[in-house]
């Protein structure tokens, strides 16, 4: 398991942060988890809805959440 990889509280809703990304497992797109305008990832598991100000996550178990090494 990466090191970098946070342990996804769902409980506590999604991790956000400038440094903090997520990658989906189902075709490894990594995304900004505070991007500019809202993204998903190539299969759509992950897709982050800027203006609605949420996170949709199809397949929780696939999704991972990381801190970018700066
Ligand atoms: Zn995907």
């Amino acid at each position: 398991m990466d090191r970098n990889c946070l342990n996804v509280d769902l409980s506590k809703g999604y991790p956000v942060g400038s440094d903090i990304e997520y990658e989906c497992g189902v075709c490894g797109d990594a995304l900004a988890s505070m991007p500019v305008c809202s993204v998903a990832c190539k299969c759509r598991n992950v897709i982050i809805d800027v203006d609605a100000g949420r996170v949709a996550i199809k397949d929780n178990s696939k999704l991972k959440a990381r801190v970018i090494a700066t």
